[in-house]
């Protein structure tokens, strides 16, 4: 199968990239690389794909664009059976202009929808986020549960996801939507609690809290974001459908910051800074509707998959660390 993945250089599309390359399928990346976090890291991840590809039986190829270019994308959804959207301006904390998440966020994905409506395409699989749902009414979200972003970057995932729903309703285009809840794992994106923690402990300084701590998180591991998306190239059971994709199990940032110093370096006291006022308070997955129409199952606890970060992070600690206190 030919896969296009946009955003493949980066954390979440970097995996999935991997992961195809090597079950054999040929991987096409577009990415523009961008700087908002240290690039180098994204050539790590080509490279990883790259490798990939040689052991496997599939390939891979960069295409180092925009998905903003509409020509482009075009020609590159013309030629793919599947399109995993994973291209974004990512994260509720950056402060770049609302618009620079609506032009990449939501225009990008207009590209990509526009393309696969024209094209014959098998799946298209757009990355959401737990950032569209904003404040609880309830615990855990279902996928009926209000949405109501506090965040440009959750607005915007909003906007994509409900475009996406729209060409699969009026257009007939094979859509799927998957909110994706808090994700770590090797080579994840620096700016996020589980690196943040796990690097500054290691390097002998304090780990950072955002607020008081008690903000609650469906810390999810990338390999069961990993398994979700790669059920979709199997079944049409969930085309035209919103599902939440997260571990289930829960954690409050303060008791994960004490875990990972405590582990780590048990001598270091736990610094406190403000909250970010975008941050969402809380955030819970249930994925039901993901077990029952693609058999989503997570399989890490989140100190199971914490342990596999920190071990990952220990071998992987030369070339990463510095990219990440650089970025
Ligand atoms: P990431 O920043 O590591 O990956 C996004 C990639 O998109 C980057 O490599 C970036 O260079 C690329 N990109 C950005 N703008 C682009 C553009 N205009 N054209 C082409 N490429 C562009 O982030 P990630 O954590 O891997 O997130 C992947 C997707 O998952 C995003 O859509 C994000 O919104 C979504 N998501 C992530 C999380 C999480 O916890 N990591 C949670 C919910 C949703």
């Amino acid at each position: 199968m030919r896969v296009l993945v946009t955003g493949g250089a980066g954390f979440i599309g970097g995996h999935l990239a991997e992961a195809f390359a090597r079950d054999g399928h040929d991987v096409v990346v577009l990415d523009n690389f961008d700087p908002y976090y240290d690039t180098r890291i994204k050539e790590h991840n080509v490279e990883v794909g790259r490798a990939a590809a040689d052991d496997g039986d599939g390939s891979y190829d960069l295409v180092e664009g925009d998905v903003r270019d509409a020509d482009l994308v075009a020609d590159l959804v013309a030629d793919a059976d599947y399109v995993y959207h994973q291209a974004a301006q990512a994260g509720v904390r950056t402060d770049y202009s609302p618009r620079k998440y609506d032009e990449v966020n939501v225009d990008g994905t207009l590209n990509v929808l526009d393309a696969a409506r024209d094209h014959d395409i098998e799946r298209l699989v757009f990355a959401s986020s737990s950032s569209v749902y904003g404040k609880p009414r309830y615990l855990p979200y279902d996928e009926d549960h209000l949405t109501t972003p506090i965040s440009p970057y959750g607005a915007s995932k909003l906007a994509g996801e409900r475009y996406a729903m729209v060409y699969a309703e009026r257009y007939g285009v094979p859509a799927v939507a998957l909110r994706y809840f808090t994700v770590y794992g090797p080579r994840m994106r620096p700016n996020m609690a589980v690196s943040n923690f796990v690097s500054r402990c290691l390097d002998g300084e304090p780990p950072v809290v955002y607020g008081d701590g008690s903000q609650t998180r469906d810390m999810t591991y990338v390999a069961d974001i990993l398994s979700a998306n790669r059920a979709l190239l199997d079944t049409d059971a969930a085309d035209g459908e919103v599902m939440n994709v997260g571990s289930t199990d829960n954690i409050d940032i303060e008791t994960l910051a004490t875990e990972i110093r405590d582990q780590l370096a048990p001598e270091l006291e736990i610094e406190y800074a403000d909250a970010y006022e975008v941050d969402a308070d809380h955030s819970h997955a249930d994925v039901s509707k993901a077990s029952e129409l693609i058999g989503y199952e997570p399989t890490y606890t989140i100190r199971e998959g914490v342990e596999a970060f920190v071990e990952w992070y220990r071998d992987n600690r030369g070339w990463y660390e510095p990219l990440v206190r650089n970025s």
